[in-house]
Protein backbone atom coordinates (compact mmCIF):
# COMPACT_ATOMS: atom_id res chain seq x y z
CA UNK A 1 0.00 0.00 0.00
CA UNK A 2 1.22 3.64 -1.15
CA UNK A 3 -0.23 6.81 -0.49
CA UNK A 4 -0.61 8.61 -3.57
CA UNK A 5 -2.30 11.41 -3.05
CA UNK A 6 -3.34 14.00 0.36
CA UNK A 7 -6.28 16.03 -0.34
CA UNK A 8 -7.50 18.85 2.05
CA UNK A 9 -11.46 19.13 1.77
CA UNK A 10 -12.80 22.24 3.32
CA UNK A 11 -15.98 20.89 5.52
CA UNK A 12 -17.60 24.36 6.58
CA UNK A 13 -16.42 27.16 9.31
CA UNK A 14 -16.64 27.78 12.98
CA UNK A 15 -16.35 30.91 14.92
CA UNK A 16 -14.75 30.58 18.07
CA UNK A 17 -13.65 33.00 20.95
CA UNK A 18 -10.53 34.86 19.96
CA UNK A 19 -9.59 33.85 23.51
CA UNK A 20 -9.82 29.99 22.49
CA UNK A 21 -7.09 30.35 20.07
CA UNK A 22 -4.62 32.44 22.06
CA UNK A 23 -5.20 32.34 26.10
CA UNK A 24 -3.31 35.39 26.96
CA UNK A 25 -6.15 37.58 25.19
CA UNK A 26 -9.12 38.33 27.34
CA UNK A 27 -10.51 38.86 23.71
CA UNK A 28 -14.34 36.72 23.42
CA UNK A 29 -15.15 38.22 19.72
CA UNK A 30 -15.23 35.13 17.45
CA UNK A 31 -12.65 34.28 14.98
CA UNK A 32 -14.12 32.65 12.06
CA UNK A 33 -12.26 29.43 11.46
CA UNK A 34 -11.55 27.19 8.29
CA UNK A 35 -12.92 23.29 9.40
CA UNK A 36 -10.88 20.67 7.80
CA UNK A 37 -11.02 17.02 6.77
CA UNK A 38 -8.23 14.98 4.81
CA UNK A 39 -8.52 12.43 1.76
CA UNK A 40 -5.94 9.91 1.20
CA UNK A 41 -5.42 8.35 -2.06
CA UNK A 42 -4.25 5.12 -1.65
CA UNK A 43 -3.48 2.47 -3.57
CA UNK A 44 -5.72 0.60 -0.96
CA UNK A 45 -9.09 2.65 -1.34
CA UNK A 46 -9.45 6.67 -0.08
CA UNK A 47 -8.90 7.18 3.80
CA UNK A 48 -10.38 9.90 5.19
CA UNK A 49 -9.29 11.75 8.47
CA UNK A 50 -11.63 13.64 10.04
CA UNK A 51 -15.75 13.47 9.24
CA UNK A 52 -16.43 17.74 10.13
CA UNK A 53 -19.88 19.05 11.68
CA UNK A 54 -22.74 17.01 12.35
CA UNK A 55 -25.38 17.74 10.16
CA UNK A 56 -27.45 19.20 12.20
CA UNK A 57 -25.18 22.47 12.68
CA UNK A 58 -26.85 23.41 9.51
CA UNK A 59 -30.07 23.99 11.27
CA UNK A 60 -28.91 24.75 14.44
CA UNK A 61 -25.64 27.43 14.97
CA UNK A 62 -26.72 28.12 18.34
CA UNK A 63 -25.89 24.57 19.35
CA UNK A 64 -23.45 25.70 22.15
CA UNK A 65 -25.56 29.04 23.17
CA UNK A 66 -26.29 28.87 26.65
CA UNK A 67 -29.64 31.73 27.53
CA UNK A 68 -27.91 34.60 29.02
CA UNK A 69 -24.17 34.01 27.41
CA UNK A 70 -22.47 34.95 24.53
CA UNK A 71 -21.33 31.68 22.54
CA UNK A 72 -17.81 31.20 22.48
CA UNK A 73 -18.39 28.53 19.34
CA UNK A 74 -20.60 29.59 16.53
CA UNK A 75 -20.79 26.50 13.47
CA UNK A 76 -21.67 28.28 10.48
CA UNK A 77 -22.75 25.36 8.20
CA UNK A 78 -24.20 24.99 4.69
CA UNK A 79 -25.73 21.46 3.85
CA UNK A 80 -23.02 20.90 1.09
CA UNK A 81 -20.68 21.08 4.05
CA UNK A 82 -21.25 17.68 5.54
CA UNK A 83 -18.92 15.16 5.15
CA UNK A 84 -21.58 13.16 2.94
CA UNK A 85 -21.80 15.56 0.12
CA UNK A 86 -17.99 16.58 0.12
CA UNK A 87 -16.80 12.80 -0.25
CA UNK A 88 -19.53 12.27 -2.89
CA UNK A 89 -17.77 15.72 -4.84
CA UNK A 90 -14.37 13.49 -4.42
CA UNK A 91 -16.72 10.77 -6.27
CA UNK A 92 -17.13 8.28 -3.52
CA UNK A 93 -19.84 7.24 -0.97
CA UNK A 94 -18.90 6.93 2.64
CA UNK A 95 -18.79 2.83 2.35
CA UNK A 96 -16.51 3.33 -0.19
CA UNK A 97 -13.34 4.59 2.14
CA UNK A 98 -11.04 2.10 3.65
CA UNK A 99 -11.16 3.54 6.52
CA UNK A 100 -11.74 6.75 8.68
CA UNK A 101 -8.99 8.11 11.24
CA UNK A 102 -10.61 9.85 13.81
CA UNK A 103 -8.47 12.19 15.38
CA UNK A 104 -10.42 13.17 18.49
CA UNK A 105 -14.24 13.48 19.71
CA UNK A 106 -14.65 17.19 19.33
CA UNK A 107 -17.64 17.67 17.34
CA UNK A 108 -16.25 19.82 14.13
CA UNK A 109 -13.78 16.33 13.85
CA UNK A 110 -16.67 13.49 14.68
CA UNK A 111 -19.46 15.12 13.57
CA UNK A 112 -19.99 12.99 10.94
CA UNK A 113 -18.69 9.69 12.45
CA UNK A 114 -22.44 8.25 12.16
CA UNK A 115 -22.73 8.18 8.78
CA UNK A 116 -19.21 5.36 8.70
CA UNK A 117 -21.49 2.39 10.33
CA UNK A 118 -19.67 0.08 7.15
CA UNK A 119 -16.10 1.00 7.58
CA UNK A 120 -13.77 1.10 10.87
CA UNK A 121 -12.93 4.29 12.67
CA UNK A 122 -9.44 4.23 14.23
CA UNK A 123 -9.79 6.56 17.06
CA UNK A 124 -7.59 6.33 20.60
CA UNK A 125 -8.51 3.96 23.46
CA UNK A 126 -8.57 7.07 25.68
CA UNK A 127 -10.70 9.14 23.65
CA UNK A 128 -13.15 6.36 23.05
CA UNK A 129 -13.50 6.14 26.79
CA UNK A 130 -13.78 9.44 26.94
CA UNK A 131 -16.57 9.88 24.69
CA UNK A 132 -18.54 7.20 26.44
CA UNK A 133 -18.45 8.89 29.63
CA UNK A 134 -19.19 12.18 27.89
CA UNK A 135 -22.51 10.63 26.86
CA UNK A 136 -23.55 10.71 30.63
CA UNK A 137 -24.16 14.43 30.63
CA UNK A 138 -27.73 15.64 30.40
CA UNK A 139 -26.59 17.87 27.14
CA UNK A 140 -24.39 14.90 25.59
CA UNK A 141 -23.92 14.62 21.98
CA UNK A 142 -24.04 11.36 20.21
CA UNK A 143 -23.26 11.78 16.76
CA UNK A 144 -20.14 9.34 16.96
CA UNK A 145 -22.22 6.44 19.16
CA UNK A 146 -24.32 5.21 16.91
CA UNK A 147 -24.79 0.98 17.60
CA UNK A 148 -22.99 -0.14 14.00
CA UNK A 149 -20.42 1.68 14.33
CA UNK A 150 -17.18 0.11 14.88
CA UNK A 151 -14.55 1.66 16.25
CA UNK A 152 -10.67 0.26 15.87
CA UNK A 153 -9.22 1.15 18.92
CA UNK A 154 -5.31 1.78 19.62
CA UNK A 155 -3.34 2.86 22.15
CA UNK A 156 0.42 5.55 21.33
CA UNK A 157 1.45 5.91 18.28
CA UNK A 158 0.46 3.48 15.33
CA UNK A 159 1.80 2.67 11.93
CA UNK A 160 -1.75 2.45 9.94
CA UNK A 161 0.18 1.74 6.86
CA UNK A 162 3.12 2.39 5.01
CA UNK A 163 3.63 6.29 5.43
CA UNK A 164 0.62 6.81 7.50
CA UNK A 165 1.36 7.15 11.62
CA UNK A 166 -1.04 8.25 14.12
CA UNK A 167 0.85 10.15 16.73
CA UNK A 168 -0.73 10.02 19.84
CA UNK A 169 -0.89 14.00 20.88
CA UNK A 170 -3.06 14.15 24.00
CA UNK A 171 -3.81 17.37 25.71
CA UNK A 172 -6.05 19.10 23.23
CA UNK A 173 -8.59 16.52 24.54
CA UNK A 174 -7.42 13.31 26.48
CA UNK A 175 -6.55 10.83 23.28
CA UNK A 176 -5.89 13.05 20.65
CA UNK A 177 -4.07 12.54 17.36
CA UNK A 178 -2.32 13.47 14.95
CA UNK A 179 -1.35 12.52 11.87
CA UNK A 180 2.29 12.24 9.43
CA UNK A 181 1.55 11.22 5.91
CA UNK A 182 4.43 10.35 3.69
CA UNK A 183 3.21 11.36 -0.17
CA UNK A 184 5.18 11.42 -3.63
CA UNK A 185 4.37 15.44 -3.99
CA UNK A 186 5.06 16.75 -1.13
CA UNK A 187 7.13 14.17 1.02
CA UNK A 188 6.12 14.46 4.46
CA UNK A 189 3.26 16.08 6.10
CA UNK A 190 2.18 16.32 9.40
CA UNK A 191 -1.15 17.19 10.22
CA UNK A 192 -1.02 18.31 13.58
CA UNK A 193 -5.33 18.44 13.64
CA UNK A 194 -5.70 20.21 17.37
CA UNK A 195 -2.36 19.67 18.70
CA UNK A 196 -1.62 23.14 17.43
CA UNK A 197 -5.03 25.24 16.41
CA UNK A 198 -2.77 27.74 14.60
CA UNK A 199 0.98 28.52 13.82
CA UNK A 200 1.37 30.45 16.97
CA UNK A 201 0.19 27.50 19.25
CA UNK A 202 3.37 25.38 17.59
CA UNK A 203 6.08 27.38 17.44
CA UNK A 204 5.56 30.37 19.92
CA UNK A 205 3.84 28.10 22.92
CA UNK A 206 0.82 30.50 22.93
CA UNK A 207 -1.44 28.56 25.26
CA UNK A 208 -4.69 27.99 23.49
CA UNK A 209 -7.98 26.17 24.16
CA UNK A 210 -6.71 22.20 25.58
CA UNK A 211 -8.24 19.99 28.36
CA UNK A 212 -4.60 19.17 29.56
CA UNK A 213 -1.87 22.37 29.26
CA UNK A 214 0.89 20.15 30.45
CA UNK A 215 0.07 17.22 27.80
CA UNK A 216 -0.52 20.23 24.97
CA UNK A 217 2.82 21.16 25.77
CA UNK A 218 4.86 18.18 25.39
CA UNK A 219 2.66 17.06 22.77
CA UNK A 220 3.71 20.18 20.54
CA UNK A 221 7.84 19.60 21.54
CA UNK A 222 7.07 15.75 20.48
CA UNK A 223 5.47 16.95 17.08
CA UNK A 224 8.15 19.64 16.61
CA UNK A 225 10.76 16.98 17.05
CA UNK A 226 9.25 14.64 14.54
CA UNK A 227 8.94 17.77 12.21
CA UNK A 228 12.42 18.72 11.79
CA UNK A 229 13.72 15.52 11.52
CA UNK A 230 11.48 14.52 8.73
CA UNK A 231 11.56 18.20 7.16
CA UNK A 232 7.46 18.43 7.22
CA UNK A 233 5.27 20.85 5.86
CA UNK A 234 3.34 21.38 9.36
CA UNK A 235 -0.11 21.62 8.52
CA UNK A 236 -2.18 23.13 11.58
CA UNK A 237 -6.15 22.36 12.88
CA UNK A 238 -7.78 25.86 12.20
CA UNK A 239 -5.38 28.52 11.07
CA UNK A 240 -6.68 31.70 9.34
CA UNK A 241 -3.47 32.67 7.93
CA UNK A 242 -2.42 29.30 6.83
CA UNK A 243 -5.66 28.96 5.09
CA UNK A 244 -4.96 31.83 2.18
CA UNK A 245 -1.94 29.75 1.32
CA UNK A 246 -4.22 26.07 1.36
CA UNK A 247 -4.81 24.06 -2.22
CA UNK A 248 -8.04 22.53 -1.09
CA UNK A 249 -9.33 19.26 -3.31
CA UNK A 250 -8.97 19.00 -6.41
CA UNK A 251 -5.65 19.99 -5.57
CA UNK A 252 -3.39 18.05 -3.56
CA UNK A 253 -0.45 18.00 -1.61
ZN1 LIG B 1 -11.02 21.46 15.70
Amino acid sequence: MAVTKLHVLPAGRCGVAASMLDMTRPDHSLVNLPVWCYLLETTDGPILIDTGMPDHCVSHPDLFASPGEEPSIVPHMDPEDGIVPILARAGYTPRDVACVVSTHRHFDHAGGNRHFGEVELILQQLEYDAMVADLEAPDAFDFWSSPDLRYRLIQGDYALAPGIKLLFTPGHSVGHQSVLVETPTTGSVLLTIDAAYQAANYEEGIPFAVADAQKAQASIAKLRSIAQSEKSYVFFGHDIRQERTVKPYPAFY
